[in-house]
């Protein structure tokens, strides 16, 4: 945050109520066009021979597609810096913004507003580690484009996957807006715990929030922003956040071991709670 600053364009007041919803990232005219340049020419991903007909959606055309309209395209589309004042240098006026939105409720993951992209994902990382104030960004999920049928499940399901407005339909699996075998099989298996606790008479048992089906539930059904909700697959982002133990030589994780402690220390939280739910004697394990 030496670099970049929180600011709603004309700092119009947003769900958050401060006109202070968006990081932004700014950059100078001659980071802009080396950007321009790098997506151009970043490796891309092909189109299936079906995907081939359908085309874009128009409102969100993947960046390198809107590099290769023009160089000037995306400074007056997603990344345009106007109604944005740098916050460390108020009298320069960025050539160009990239701006970052929240999205979840915890405040652990932000997307990068209006990126749609079809770059290789080791071509996203390099390329968008570029942007000023991401160098050391650690990237929850890549971009990628394929078509997907969903509910916009924040909105109308309920925590027990039930239609809001018709609680009798319970949703399960990808429809539910989670992406990914794994995901949609710990969906499926969610909603069929939940309906036999229900015909059953018994108190449905919720998964920790700790763990990844108590993560990604509570995330689609009212954590994630409705406005812009897409499917999720499940990563650590979404996990309420942890204290990191010291290592076995009693330090703290430092530099490129401070991730990889990070992420050990959330999986055994979330086996430890799982073990618990699921335990003898518990409600969830009758
Ligand atoms: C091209 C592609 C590649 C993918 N690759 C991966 C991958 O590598 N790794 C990964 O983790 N995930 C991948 N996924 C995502 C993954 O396939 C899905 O998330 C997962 O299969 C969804 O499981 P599901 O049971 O929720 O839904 P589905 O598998 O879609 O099952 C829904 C079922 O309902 C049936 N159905 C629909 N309507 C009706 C109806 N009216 N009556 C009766 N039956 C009906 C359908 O025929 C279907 O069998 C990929 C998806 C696609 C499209």
């Amino acid at each position: 945050m030496s670099v970049c600053w929180f600011q709603s364009r004309y700092d119009k007041e947003g769900p958050g109520g401060t006109g202070k919803d968006y990081i932004n990232c700014p950059m100078n005219r001659d980071e802009y066009n080396a950007f321009i340049d790098a997506l151009i020419a970043g490796e891309k991903t092909d189109f299936k021979e079906w995907e081939a007909s359908t085309p874009y959606f128009d409102g969100c055309l993947p960046i390198e597609v809107m590099a290769e309209r023009g160089p000037e395209t995306l400074r007056h589309g997603p990344m345009k810096p106007r109604g944005l004042t740098n916050a460390h240098k108020p009298d320069e006026k960025a050539y160009a913004v990239v701006q970052l939105r929240q999205d979840n409720a915890l405040g652990t993951l932000y997307n990068m507003v209006g990126f749609q992209t079809k770059l290789r994902h080791a071509e996203q990382t390099r390329i968008f580690r570029t942007i000023p104030g991401l160098r050391n960004a650690e990237f929850a999920r890549l971009g990628g484009l394929h078509r997907n049928t969903f509910l916009n499940s924040p909105r109308l399901l309920d925590p027990l996957m039930r239609l809001r407005s018709m609680p009798r339909l319970r949703f399960a699996g990808q429809i539910t807006g989670v992406e990914g075998y794994v995901e949609s099989a710990a969906m499926g298996m969610l909603a069929g715990r939940f309906a036999a606790a229900e015909r059953l008479g018994q108190t449905p048992q919720m998964p920790p929030r700790t763990t990844a089906m108590g993560a990604l539930l509570a995330h689609i059904t009212g954590e994630a922003n409705a406005e812009t909700f897409q499917p999720m697959n499940v990563n650590f982002g979404l996990f309420p956040p942890v204290e990191v133990p010291p290592g076995p030589d009693g330090r703290k994780a430092r530099g490129r071991d401070k991730v990889p402690a990070r992420k050990r220390a959330y999986t055994a939280r979330a086996l430890r709670d799982m073990d618990q739910w699921l335990s003898p004697g518990s409600k969830a394990a009758e």
